[in-house]
């Protein structure tokens, strides 16, 4: 509800700069104050009604003939009827405005992340849980297997072969571990070729966290080495986006308490949380690292580095626009209809449309909705319509990827569907993996999807292109 203090929604007045509707006149009469049009209103429905849409058919024909004279006279005042039909065509302008042209788009079947796994007790997975992991890390015992035992399930799933009992599992986690020690202290390896391999790929990564603090300035004690490994490939291949993580003083906390509210990663005051994940596959992890850098990144440069108003990036605002419109409708175009910004603090005698209607305009004005629109860049505004078209029916058609237990591909399009600022986050980790480039090549094939949602994904393309070119590759 809004406030109804004396000083009432004066304080909310958006900038002169910025006004969005007609300012009062003072006819020094004692009667309410008729109103003008400003130059930015003139033109919003000057472009409406050229456009010969959002027209409602419901206007009075005396009201929008009065409001078309007045388009071409800067000093018209407005009649009570104008002045209430000027305000309808605004509010559907500013619904056009913020966002675009959209339509219900076909529903679409999502690609699957390729993910291997292991045959365990006759039963088919893709990776352990933390509980599931940590117990058979227990159960092989001594401090090499447990320290090892991650980085070597991680192995055994990416070979997509192995067909074990869960005794069968510890077992291999104590035997690669035995075969890890002697490699270590140079001896020659004997015994399955698989379990030998596994072993030397260990030995190898053992550099990859003492690396990754070396790279990142923070120790990564909290990260497998296969892990680090995988985000150290990944800064090895994109030297530009770590000289600009280093430009924006991007700082990380790995094994960070912080992250575990936020679903194992989170964004926050210029840091990069992220859990003690130990049981996650390391290409998830980079992906749960990438989409943090994101936020980091791309998200702070498609926005200029300021936040977004927050009803505009869970999208309620688009709601409260088109509810807007409609409460202007039903109540508008009569002397007894909404009443000019200056007369808000009245609003106890409404009814209780007009107190909604209130609540709303409050709310816009208090989110800075349309002045936070009106600062975002062309592309910025291009990647939300696209965003808006691809969240519908809870995301069906953005692109999940799947992540392993917890953050599965309907997980991850709810949560994009749900904010703009995680769908320019989890895009930007799409596309630092490719995997933009290929849904949308994949969808260019197809002859059953809507063109609509085929443009919006090539949007996502190209606005991704012309802001991570610079600090990918
Ligand atoms: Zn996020």
């Amino acid at each position: 509800m809004p406030e109804r203090d004396d000083s009432g929604p004066s304080t909310r007045q958006p900038s002169p700069a910025n006004r969005t509707t007609a300012r009062p006149v003072d006819t020094g009469s004692g009667t309410a104050p008729r109103r003008v049009l400003g130059d930015a209103d003139r033109e919003r429905i000057r472009t409406l009604l050229e456009s010969g849409r959002g027209v409602p058919s419901t206007l009075p024909p005396r009201a929008l003939a009065q409001l078309q004279a007045a388009l071409g006279d800067e000093a018209a005042e407005l009649s009570p009827e104008a002045a209430d039909a000027a305000d309808t065509m605004i509010a559907i302008a500013e619904l056009a405005e913020v966002t675009g042209s959209t339509s219900i788009a076909t529903a679409l079947a999502q690609q699957p992340a390729v993910t291997r796994g292991l045959t365990l007790d006759g039963r088919r997975v893709d990776g352990l849980t933390e509980e599931e992991l940590n117990s058979v890390a227990q159960r092989a015992r001594g401090a090499v297997a447990v320290y090892l035992a991650p980085g070597i399930l991680h192995h055994v799933l990416a070979d997509g072969t192995f067909d074990l009992t869960t005794d069968g599992l510890i077992q291999l986690i104590r035997d690669v571990a035995a075969q890890y020690q002697q490699a270590k202290s140079g001896q020659p390896l004997t015994g399955d070729e698989r379990y030998r391999r596994i072993a030397q790929a260990l030995v190898t990564d053992d550099e990859q966290p003492d690396l990754l603090t070396a790279t990142l300035g923070e120790t990564a004690l909290k990260v497998t080495s296969t892990q680090a490994g995988a985000i150290n490939r990944f800064l090895a291949d994109n030297p530009r986006f770590l000289a600009e993580l280093r430009r924006r003083r991007v700082l990380f906390e790995f094994g960070s308490g912080k992250a575990r509210a936020y679903g194992g990663g989170a964004y926050l005051d210029g840091v990069v949380h992220l859990q003690d994940l130990k049981h996650v596959a390391p290409d998830a992890f980079l992906r749960l690292v990438l989409h943090e850098t994101g936020h980091a990144t791309f998200q702070r440069i498609l926005l200029a580095d300021r936040t977004m108003p927050l009803t505009l990036d869970d999208g309620s605002a688009i709601g409260q626009l088109l509810r807007r419109v409609v409460l202007r409708q039903t109540y508008g175009y009569t002397p007894a209809g909404p009443p000019p910004r200056s007369e808000w603090r009245n609003a106890q005698r409404w009814g209780t449309g007009l107190t909604e209607l209130l609540a709303i305009e409050t709310s816009l004005l208090e989110n800075r909705v349309l002045d936070g629109w009106r600062g975002m860049s062309a592309d910025a505004k291009r990647l939300y319509h696209a965003w808006l078209l691809l969240r519908e029916a809870d995301g069906a058609e953005l692109l999940g990827l799947d992540l392993g237990a917890g953050r599965r591909p309907d997980n991850r399009r709810e949560y994009q569907a749900g904010k703009f600022t995680e769908f320019c986050a989890e895009v930007f980790m799409q596309a630092a993996t490719g995997e933009v480039t290929s849904h949308l090549a994949v969808l260019e094939q197809r002859g059953d999807v809507d063109e609509e949602v085929k443009n919006a994904w090539r949007t996502v393309r190209d606005v991704l292109a012309t802001h991570t070119a610079p600090i990918l590759g």
